[in-house]
């Protein structure tokens, strides 16, 4: 276990939330004594990690995220796209496996998502991904027989009052979603499943209360026999000055965006494939809209290869120290290359 994953680990976070919260919050000061010594490190980026975004449209409407802000036309990735995709990333040598994350969304709000997960599997490649679970169930067993590595099932809390208020949706639906997150586990634990759970909280309520309701549920054994593990986000990032402090709720706080910005993003060596066929910089964040100056191409105009040679991705890099994009400039999610 790294010192990070100590730090932010369930048990700092349910015993000592105060330390996490305030490394969470302040860690960009470190970023800003790193940025003042940062340089372009890599002058030509390279294709060795890619997310691809099936959908740009989520069924949850989160207090500490951008997802009511995004004004571009709501779609779900097409399979012969999905499939160009891939096969051109394989061609091009890149890694087997790959991020399904939309940058806002979730996966199973695309109805074309296992016929997806089929040709992932088929091709070998393995994926993880981020989901809320709204729509989990349906897709249990296609996971479990799935090359999914790691599945993050981010939640607000175990009672329905506050999991409603934070992700924005009925109670109804937060009760259900309960339900199925331990089909799920149940699922993953009889057969043995070699998938890796995370349950990521993003409570307003205190970690040791969400722990101590967890007791008194199943879930709790499922924790104890190591089904999954779980982790709690204090500190949220600003989407470029998007979120505010007074969006939040309880123990939720904004991130101190980072002052000093001398290199490179880390997300700019990212590519993310958008739904439209956009090839993107940056997975993570976004302002208002995912087609901005971190798009360098489009697969329905171009292949991957000419888009991952194209001088576009190679100048964003190169003058970012003295001109950033825009959706940067007060990104709090920043972190030096
Ligand atoms: S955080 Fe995720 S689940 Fe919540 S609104 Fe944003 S994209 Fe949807
Ligand atoms: S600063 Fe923010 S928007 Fe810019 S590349 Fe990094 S994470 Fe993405």
């Amino acid at each position: 276990m790294t010192i990070k994953n100590l730090l932010y680990s369930h048990f700092i976070e349910s015993h000592f939330p105060s330390l996490p919260r305030l490394l969470g919050k302040y860690n960009s000061l470190l970023e800003d004594f790193i940025g003042l010594f940062a340089f372009p490190s890599r002058d030509k980026p390279e294709l060795d990690c890619l997310n691809i975004s099936v959908t740009n449209t989520c069924n949850a409407n989160c207090i500490f995220c951008a997802n009511r802000y995004l004004k571009d036309k709501r779609e779900i990735m097409s399979f012969d796209l999905f499939k160009k995709t891939l096969d051109e990333y394989l061609e091009l040598g890149g890694k087997k496996e790959i991020g399904l994350t939309p940058t806002l969304g979730d996966v199973f709000v695309d109805p074309g998502i296992d016929k997806k997960l089929d040709y992932l599997k088929s091709k070998e490649v393995h994926c993880s991904f981020y989901t809320n679970a709204l729509r989990l169930d349906g897709h249990i067993d296609k996971i479990i027989e799935s090359t999914v590595d790691h599945i993050f099932i981010d939640l607000a809390d175990l009672d329905t009052k506050y999991d409603s208020l934070v992700y924005g949706i009925s109670k109804e639906a937060s009760i259900k979603r309960k339900q199925t997150i331990l089909k799920f586990l149940e699922k993953v634990s009889s057969e043995k499943a070699n998938i890796k759970v995370t349950l990521s909280f993003r409570p307003m309520r205190k970690p040791y209360e969400i722990i101590n309701d967890m007791k008194k549920t199943p879930l709790w054994g499922y924790y104890k026999k190591g089904v999954f593990d779980m982790n709690f986000l204090q500190v949220y990032d600003n989407w470029g000055g998007m979120i505010k402090e007074s969006d939040l709720k309880g123990i939720q706080t904004l991130k101190r965006p980072p002052k000093i910005k001398r290199g490179p993003c880390n997300a700019l060596y990212t590519l993310s494939v958008q739904p439209n066929g956009d090839v993107r910089l940056c997975g993570c964040r976004c302002l208002n809209t995912l087609k901005d100056e971190l798009v360098i191409g489009n697969l329905n105009k171009s292949s991957l290869k000419e888009i991952v040679s194209s001088r576009k991705w190679k100048k964003i890099i190169r003058d970012f120290r003295y001109s950033p994009p825009r959706v940067c400039d007060n990104c709090s999610f920043y972190r030096a290359k």
